[in-house]
């Protein structure tokens, strides 16, 4: 994903043909695009049989999408605001304006979701946690089986769309769910994993099975990344 610094930077070798055009609103216009869909980093196939190639495709290239380009319309109204980070935005939902708190909670909510969700997904057989992490499962569920149960349980409970977390929450490892695109960030956690539970995310593939979807989601998380925030939320 592009960061707010380096889209400056960007913006900044371009300002010459901003100057020339030199209209506020090509300038807006690309202020506007600072929050970008960050590619998926893998084929669209890759995690096939799991999570088919076309639910892939439209969940990335029209549904996150889709909430990117929300969220970049919506900032247009509050220009203060386009300096900030989707991290930055959704930890203070609370302060933002009041004319884009709701666009930022669930088109910027949607936004950041997504993005950790692709990145927390690879078919690659991996050895699960290790380390800290590990560590840290076990203290707290007893078992990566148990942490899984929980997971799923918090998937499928939520009611209508959502997402199913493992959050750091005051420092505790935390299963919990969300409705619509609420994030964690927004009450205080810093969020480890994520499982879309929308009916997007398996319709096509799964119909009205969201716990065959989870489990096979389950299957297919890459403990690297998670161990990896894990460090991060610890630090
Ligand atoms: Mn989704």
């Amino acid at each position: 994903m592009l960061s707010r610094r380096e889209a400056l930077k960007t913006l900044a070798l371009s300002t010459g043909a901003i100057a020339l055009s030199s209209t506020a609103s090509t300038a807006q216009q690309a202020l506007g695009e600072v929050h970008k869909l960050p590619p998926l980093g893998y084929d669209y196939d890759a995690l096939e049989p799991f999570i088919d190639a076309e639910t892939m495709k439209l969940h990335h290239d029209k549904h996150h999408a889709a909430y990117v380009a929300k969220l970049n319309q919506a900032l247009e109204k509050e220009p203060t605001l386009a300096s900030r980070t989707i991290e930055e935005l959704l930890k203070n939902l609370d302060s933002a304006p009041e004319s884009v708190r709701t666009d930022i909670r669930n088109q910027g909510g949607g936004h950041y979701n997504h993005t950790l969700f692709w990145q927390l997904l690879r078919k690659k057989e991996n050895a699960g946690p290790q380390g800290d992490i590990a560590k840290a499962i076990t203290a707290t569920f007893g078992s990566l089986t148990a942490l899984e149960e929980q997971i799923q349980a918090a998937g499928l409970k939520q009611f209508g769309s959502g997402w199913a977390w493992l959050v750091l929450r005051a420092g505790k490892l935390v299963v919990e769910s969300s409705a619509n695109q609420d994030c964690p960030l927004s009450s205080g956690a810093y969020p480890l994993l994520c499982v879309d539970v929308w009916e997007h995310a398996y319709y096509l593939k799964y119909q009205n099975k969201r716990a065959d979807y989870i489990k096979a989601v389950l299957q297919i998380l890459n403990w690297d990344v998670i161990a990896d925030r894990y460090r991060q939320g610890k630090a």
